[in-house]
């Protein structure tokens, strides 16, 4: 089925100069690009929209799959998430519509698995992510991965109506 799909290219892909890398993983993958807007910076607002306090919980889980002695995966994700927005507002970041036969999963597949340490090689973050979930937590920030990806067709909706109104 025909779908359309948010991309977003967090600040660290634009800080390492890899906007058109990365756009070229996605038409390799035969999707199109289909509109895109330069944020110069990105308010609290928007964020908080983006990513709600709903998401804590799995958030949470996804830290303590990568470091087993997190004792409360929910309000650990608390604090992830008060990071993310903190690495996301650090800005610029470049919001890009794609398109394409099941774009929502196809995207997802070419972005790769949240963690760079895990990701599969032939992914942006398994082949261009320097950071891990471990590195991170350790840190006490959010993972940098490069890109963000709508996850499913309702998210892909709303995120489009977000950041390409
Ligand atoms: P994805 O971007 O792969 O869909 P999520 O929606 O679960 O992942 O998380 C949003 C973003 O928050 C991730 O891309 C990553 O930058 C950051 N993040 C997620 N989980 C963690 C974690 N456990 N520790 C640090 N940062 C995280």
């Amino acid at each position: 089925m025909y779908q359309e799909t948010l991309v977003i290219l967090k600040p660290d892909a634009l800080e390492r100069n890899l906007i058109g890398t990365l756009i070229k993983y996605y038409e390799d993958a035969g999707l199109l690009i289909l509109d895109m807007r330069y944020y110069r910076g990105v308010d609290e607002g928007l964020l908080r929209k983006h990513y709600p306090d709903t998401m804590a919980l799995s958030v949470g889980l996804k830290a303590q799959r990568a470091v087993p002695t997190i004792r409360d995966p929910e309000a650990h994700g608390v604090k992830v998430l008060r990071n993310l927005r903190k690495y996301f507002s650090r800005g610029p970041v470049l919001a890009i519509k794609i398109g394409g036969e099941e774009a929502i999963s196809e995207v997802r597949r070419v972005t790769g698995y949240t963690d760079p340490a895990t990701a599969e090689k032939g992914t942006i973050r398994g082949d261009l992510g320097i950071d891990s979930i471990e590195k991170s937590t350790e840190e006490g920030r959010a993972v940098e991965n490069l890109v963000h990806a709508s996850g499913t067709i309702e998210e892909a909706e709303a995120e489009l109506k977000l950041w390409l109104p």
